[in-house]
């Protein structure tokens, strides 16, 4: 059982202005009560001075159920989501985005997620590049942090829609690599970093900003210089670097 304090820290810091992940009411938070249920970002809630009341408790099996055999309308859906809170006395709505989250905790049996619209990120994905970026890693710490490549998916409306497409791409990406995506890029959207701890998401949320940064740089110059293929998986699957990416992971 997870207390709420580890993920609304980790909203804060993400959400602080200076990072310019996030501004207004953007971007939202989760991670994984017990098997049964997840906290999730309230919908209108802004991340950098958000408290307890911000986040919702919502059970997994009827958001799940919804992905499964999607509900007819809008209004049914939102039916299903109100019944899936926990508290159901509880003013608050989930985020608008709470079957992706349900979806990826499930799926990708990761304990945190955070998504954000980061300015240098959304920079590429709102360009003819995004896919390019999604699919390439430029230098090692990008691949060790990262994982060997980000799931792309293309753009679609917000809510059940994306949380279906972002499924498929994650099942793909599960197909080809074996293991659960680090980083999921939405075209003209934004960014989901997925990981078992608060640091590990604010790791590879920056990371990703990072290498967006870098992207756009090495654009501007006639590249990016990608890494081979054969090299990004020689990091990826290097003893060391595991150990590094392990000690990523645990520090909080
Ligand atoms: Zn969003």
């Amino acid at each position: 059982m997870t207390t709420l304090a580890p993920l609304l820290e980790m909203t804060r810091t993400i959400g602080q202005p200076h990072m310019d992940y996030v501004i207004i009411g953007e971007g939202n938070t989760s991670c994984r009560i017990d098997a049964d249920s997840f906290w999730i970002k309230a919908s209108g809630q802004q991340m950098n001075n958000i408290t307890g009341a911000g986040f919702v408790a919502v059970r997994f099996a009827p958001i799940l159920a919804m992905l499964d055999q999607p509900a007819g309308d809008l209004a049914a859906q939102k039916a299903i989501m109100q019944a899936a809170k926990v508290d159901a006395t509880t003013t608050a709505i989930p985020s608008v985005e709470v079957t992706f989250h349900a979806m990826l905790l499930h799926e990708c049996q990761v304990a945190y997620i955070g998504h954000t619209h980061a300015t240098a990120v959304n920079r590429i994905m709102c360009s003819p590049r995004g896919r390019d970026f999604a699919a390439n890693r430029m230098f090692p710490d990008e691949a060790v942090l990262c994982g060997p490549e980000s799931v792309y998916v293309p753009y679609v409306d917000p809510g059940l829609p994306l949380a279906l497409a972002i499924r498929d791409g994650v099942r793909a990406h599960m197909g080809e690599w074996g293991e659960a995506p680090k980083v999921i890029l939405l075209a003209n959207h934004g960014v989901i970093a997925l990981g078992n701890s608060p640091q590990e998401i604010l790791n590879i949320t920056a990371m990703t900003v990072k290498a967006a940064h870098i992207f756009a740089g090495a654009a501007s110059m006639g590249g990016p210089n990608f890494l081979s293929r054969e090299d990004v998986l020689h990091i990826v699957q290097r003893p060391d670097e595991i150990y590094r990416r392990n000690l990523f992971v645990d520090s909080r």
